[in-house]
């Protein structure tokens, strides 16, 4: 293995998934939902398998998905010409890391916001270039915010992209329109381009709105933004996901992303394409249901003696485990499983600063009711 890629062995998600299947433990470690998307969708998926759509879709993505991708866009106030400006990828994972192949160099920087996914510092090493990490501030009121003067001063004459997600994995954060502004401010005078990974785009709550970084002005030029029908429509393993931005930045991402896989998911693709179209209300109702789950986890959480952190989107809530007398959420989770049968994932294994992060831990919510109630049991236990 070359040694720009020795950090990147293993993820964190397959470790623990493993662990949580080898001892039974009820798993709010990776994040997938354990119900299935909307009926319409998978029998069209159905239909296309049946129908003979096997082979080679064309290399940009079938164009009723592009048109339908389009059509959704555009409810931000975002036009994207299907033809030229979006392609459709193996999921969120393959455009974030065809992005970085084809948009930034050896002696380039990309700036992320700590903690990151763990596929944003392994795309960058891919790339064979520096991240810079700029950590998002726990703020008193138990929010991750985005702390725009340590994002200046982490961009240096280098720095060629930024990644920014929202909403958030792990935080649960969603970015504020004006912190996003900052960020548009800070891409605009550096002149750089900003990779966006939204693929948590349909779960905000309580009210909280999504903006794309790319509908905000003088950002459209730059962004590529990117998300997948994983998270919208309950199905994470279809690996079905784009990336839409200027024809220029399109264009250099299907250059990697053609090498790397051509093309995939060839039956999917129609069947995201009419969930795009039709199943918007099921998506609405997707999120009230994940609302009430992550109202549900919290509590639960809370009683059981853990610090909640406000979660505004995803499918996580994090906590602080120091109340419960633990100082190390990496040790506590590699334990839990076995100790009281419950998984879940120690947040600062996505930061380059561990110690600024090793009291928090990363809960999925996207669980039937019986199983976060299950794990809650389970936790009460810790105490
Ligand atoms: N980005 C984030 C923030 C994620 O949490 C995930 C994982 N689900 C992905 C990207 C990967 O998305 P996909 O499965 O579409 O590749
Ligand atoms: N995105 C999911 C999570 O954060 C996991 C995806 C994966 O296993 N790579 O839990």
């Amino acid at each position: 293995l070359v040694p720009r890629l020795e950090p990147f062995t293993s993820t964190i998600f397959a470790e623990m998934t493993a662990l949580a299947t080898r001892t039974g433990a009820v798993n709010l470690g990776q994040g997938f939902p354990d119900t299935d998307g909307p009926p319409s969708m998978l029998e069209v998926a159905r239909e296309a398998i049946a129908s003979g759509v096997n082979q080679y879709p064309p290399g940009p993505g079938r164009p009723e998905l592009r048109a339908a991708i389009a059509a959704q866009r555009s409810g931000y106030g975002t036009r994207f010409d299907p033809d030229t400006e979006i392609l459709v990828t193996v999921g969120a994972t393959e455009a974030i890391a065809a992005s970085m192949l084809a948009l930034v160099q050896p002696g380039d920087e990309v700036v992320l916001f700590e903690p990151y996914y763990d596929s944003y510092a392994a795309s960058v090493a891919l790339a064979g270039a520096q991240r810079r990490v700029v950590p998002l501030a726990e703020a008193g009121d138990g929010r991750f915010a985005v702390d725009l003067d340590a994002l200046a001063a982490a961009i240096g004459p280098r720095t060629r992209a930024i990644l920014v997600n929202s909403p958030h994995n792990p935080t649960g954060t969603v970015f504020t329109r004006a912190e996003l502004e900052g960020i548009a401010a800070l891409c605009v005078e550096h002149d750089l381009i900003a990779v966006t990974d939204e693929v948590y785009e349909s779960l905000t709550y309580d009210g909280v709105e999504h903006v794309p970084l790319g509908s905000l002005p003088g950002m459209a030029q730059r962004t590529l933004t990117i998300s997948s029908a994983g998270k919208m429509f309950n199905c994470t393993g279809w690996k079905i996901g784009w990336a839409c931005g200027p024809a220029e930045l399109v264009s250099a991402v299907k250059a990697a992303k053609q090498f790397l896989t051509f093309v995939g998911g060839a039956p999917f693709q129609p069947a995201v394409a009419h969930a795009l179209e039709h199943e918007a209300a099921w998506a609405a109702a997707l999120r009230e249901d994940l609302q009430g789950k992550r109202d549900r986890l919290a509590a639960g959480l809370a009683a059981a003696g853990f610090e909640v952190r406000r979660s505004a989107g995803t499918y996580f809530v994090c906590a602080d485990v120091r109340p419960l007398g633990f100082t190390d959420g990496a040790e506590l989770c590699w334990r839990l499983p076995e100790r009281i049968g419950v998984a879940a994932v120690p947040v600062q294994v996505f930061t380059d600063n561990p110690d600024r992060w090793r009291h928090i831990v990363r809960f999925a919510f996207c669980k039937r009711d019986e199983v976060l109630d299950e794990a809650v049991k389970r936790l009460h236990k810790l105490a």
